[in-house]
């Protein structure tokens, strides 16, 4: 297992490390005691710390040229010393200027923001390793923490949708630009499925199950029932939550914000904030009760589920957007005392005006509009086409004026697929 090391979410808690970094925890940020388990070498080097290390620290200069401390570009453990790969270095990078991270090199850094790396919940697998699921904590350095209002970003949950990943890479980003403007807790969670990230499955891949379908979870049941129980549990008591879906591989969805029309009242005022183009107030009967959104929602968590883009892909103009609205939320919620950008005005719809085209003829579906366009009654919308024999089989039209925020990007498609939503009622932009 040693080999794994350094590279950051590889390595099995406490694996490949001498028992005394072990029971320090050391490679997990937060958890040692200042110095603990660790060679001087190691401290210097950062131990602990996402991305860069400082640059030469600790390393060999073979470890330097691969890259080792880059998530994902050194070969596991390639060129690091024995010293380096036990401890972890590299494994997250340098605080930005006025970030003082809990973590165990005891550097002082200018105390304007406090940056926590924690363990939402983790569960062993059959063989010594672990599925952990993560959050990273960024708050104002108050000492006291309770009573501040904290969002919480989720996503992850469909471990195929991936456009929440560049929003949490982004949020933070510009958080650690201007971390004396943090005036609450933001927590994000960017893997809620880390199984499922890594083999590049919607569900959870040893359950085949859709984590998005077992909430509120239980305690005491399968673990993947536990792995959510324990989830909502840590997002007790946010003042709101915002999990980040991408669609699926099929459709391409322009930002929106989906809820369901018994929490509308409540929900609407803070979902106009993110900035999307879009939000489907959902009927009771279409909103599915096992989903995190509606159970946080139940247990009195205001939750918004965004959707956005296409699964297996980045869209970062989408995350741009969505992380505009973001930071207009939490300034709403006391959380952020700097500037916002300002924000777009949201189509507001229910289902009722909603048309949904699908499929009539199995084929190859080749759209004739580009997505978010707005299309007339009676337009071409795509061709279904017959690759065998060589002709079209059904031209897809517009049912009536609308916009098309909805549209199918996987083109192979069968009687009854999914080809396209469009909001009807003419201009909306
Ligand atoms: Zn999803």
């Amino acid at each position: 297992m040693r080999q794994h090391l350094g590279v950051w979410g590889k390595a099995p808690a406490g694996a490949g490390q001498r028992p005394a970094a072990r029971r320090a925890g050391v490679g997990r940020r937060g958890k040692a005691p200042p110095g603990a388990g660790q060679r001087p070498a190691a401290r210097r080097a950062g131990v602990g710390r996402r991305g860069k290390a400082p640059p030469g620290a600790g390393q060999s200069p073979a470890a330097r040229r691969v890259g080792v401390g880059r998530r994902g570009k050194a070969p596991p453990g390639a060129g690091q010393r024995p010293a380096a790969r036990r401890a972890g270095v590299g494994c997250r990078g340098k605080a930005p200027p006025g970030v003082q991270r809990a973590e165990p090199s005891g550097v002082k850094l200018l105390k304007r923001m406090i940056e926590l790396l924690q363990t939402v919940v983790s569960a062993a697998l059959p063989v010594h390793e672990r599925l952990t699921i993560r959050k990273n904590r960024l708050a104002p350095p108050t000492g006291d923490t309770v009573g501040l209002p904290r969002l919480c970003v989720i996503t992850g949950t469909h471990g195929d949708e991936l456009e929440g990943q560049y929003v949490c890479y982004e949020l933070q980003r510009r958080i650690h630009a201007q971390p004396e403007a943090l005036t609450g807790i933001v927590d994000i969670y960017p893997a809620t499925n880390p199984l499922g990230m890594d083999t590049i499955r919607r569900g959870i891949p040893m359950f085949d199950l859709d984590m998005n379908r077992i909430f509120p979870g239980s305690e005491d049941g399968p673990a993947a029932e536990y792995l959510a129980a324990r989830l909502m549990a840590d997002l007790q008591g946010a003042a709101c939550a915002v999990d980040i879906h991408a669609s699926n591989i099929f459709l391409r969805e322009i930002p929106q914000v989906r809820l369901g029309e018994n929490n509308a009242g409540r929900l609407l005022p803070l979902a106009r904030l993110l900035n999307t183009d879009f939000i489907w107030v959902h009927a009771s009967a279409t909103v599915l009760e096992s989903t995190l959104a509606y159970s946080l929602n139940a247990a009195g968590v205001p939750a918004l589920a965004v959707e956005m883009g296409i699964s297996l892909r980045l869209t970062p103009a989408y995350g741009d957007q969505l992380t505009d609205g973001l930071f207009a939320l939490m300034a709403h919620l006391g959380i952020w005392s700097g500037k916002t950008p300002p924000v777009r005005t949201p189509t507001e719809s229910t289902d009722g005006e909603v048309a949904l085209i699908s499929a009539e003829r199995p084929g190859m579906f080749i759209p004739a509009v580009p997505h978010g366009a707005e299309v007339q009654r009676g337009q071409l919308i795509g061709e279904i086409v017959d690759p065998l024999r060589g002709e079209a089989v059904q031209r897809v039209t517009a049912p009536g004026n609308g916009w098309l925020f909805t549209l199918r990007e996987y083109p192979a498609c069968y009687a009854g697929s999914v080809l396209a939503r469009i909001l009807l009622g003419g201009a909306v932009f």
